[in-house]
């Protein structure tokens, strides 16, 4: 395996630091999942892959039960860090699981072990790839929606996670709020309950103020009231509230890794990922052909 800056920073450096200084702000973290099976995904770079074997997420579950954590829901964790009486106790060792792209493999794979842990996690819908018989999104399939409302009766959250799944940066408007919009209302028809929360597709683009803005604004008007993002980190009394930053996780994550995001050691890279995202804007904002 080829060396891993953020692995090597985050154990080395950042962890150890963390453990020194004395507890910050409360803050909670929000893991994101996507697949929980066996694929190996050679050639992906580590921090890009998005499995996450099933004997590796018992291992992670049963390390979260171990040392005290109690799973919360998006809206429970909200509310732990805004209220100052309830903030100590809730981000003590409170923890949000989430999965995106709402593949068939949780109801398998990560259902049977969460509840194992009597643990409650948010999973993400693209509701395209959501249909009574089987589909696929990029060559995994997808959960049905009586697997959903099975999961659902087991007290599994849903949220949406758009209709097609597009990087909603490069659309229009008018075709931003359809995404927003309609995979709300389908998630709330099929399951007979409010949908309260969205995670956002693909790369964030953090740095655009106006574009975050504007998806803010038509997010609480389609009713949504908190949402997920891939930005990484832990959510804080700060935090964006549609675009809680969380911790991506992958069958990679050793326990000392796994450990360390959790205790706020990842946290560094939200800097150089913002950083990266501005340089790639400032290189798509130049006109081609000159300098
Ligand atoms: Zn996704």
């Amino acid at each position: 395996m080829g060396f891993r800056i953020d692995r090597f920073a985050t154990l080395y450096l950042f962890h150890p630091a963390r453990r020194l200084a004395a507890a910050g702000k409360p803050s909670i973290p929000i893991l994101m999942y996507h697949g929980i099976a066996g694929d190996s995904e050679a050639g992906v770079h580590p921090y890009y892959r998005i499995s996450t074997a099933p004997q590796v997420f018992a291992r992670q579950m049963a390390y979260l039960e171990d040392h005290g954590y109690r799973t919360a829901s998006l809206a429970e964790a909200l509310r732990g860090l805004r209220d100052p009486a309830a903030a100590i106790t809730a981000s003590s060792r409170s923890v949000v699981i989430t999965f995106d792209d709402g593949y068939s493999d949780f109801y398998q794979n990560a259902f049977p072990i969460l509840e194992r842990h009597g643990f409650t996690a948010s999973v993400f819908l693209p509701t395209a790839y959501i249909g009574d018989e089987r589909r696929q999104l990029k060559g995994r399939e997808c959960l049905t929606w009586s697997e959903i409302r099975e999961l659902q009766r087991h007290g599994i959250s849903f949220g949406s996670h758009t209709v097609t799944h597009p990087q909603l940066r490069d659309l229009d408007a008018q075709a931003v709020k359809e995404e927003v919009v309609a995979s709300k209302q389908t998630i709330e028809q099929k399951l007979g309950c409010a949908v309260e929360s969205f995670a956002y597709p693909y790369a964030f683009p953090e740095t655009e103020a106006e574009f975050k803005g504007r998806l803010r604004d038509l997010l609480g008007q389609a009713g949504y009231k908190n949402g997920v993002c891939t930005t990484v980190g832990r959510a804080d009394p700060t935090s964006d509230t549609f675009f809680l930053r969380r911790l991506p996780v992958n069958s990679d994550d050793d326990p000392r890794l796994f450990e360390a995001k959790l205790e706020g050691a990842y946290d560094w890279l939200a800097k150089p990922q913002y950083l990266m995202k501005l340089a790639k804007g400032w290189a798509r904002s130049r006109p081609p052909g000159r300098g």
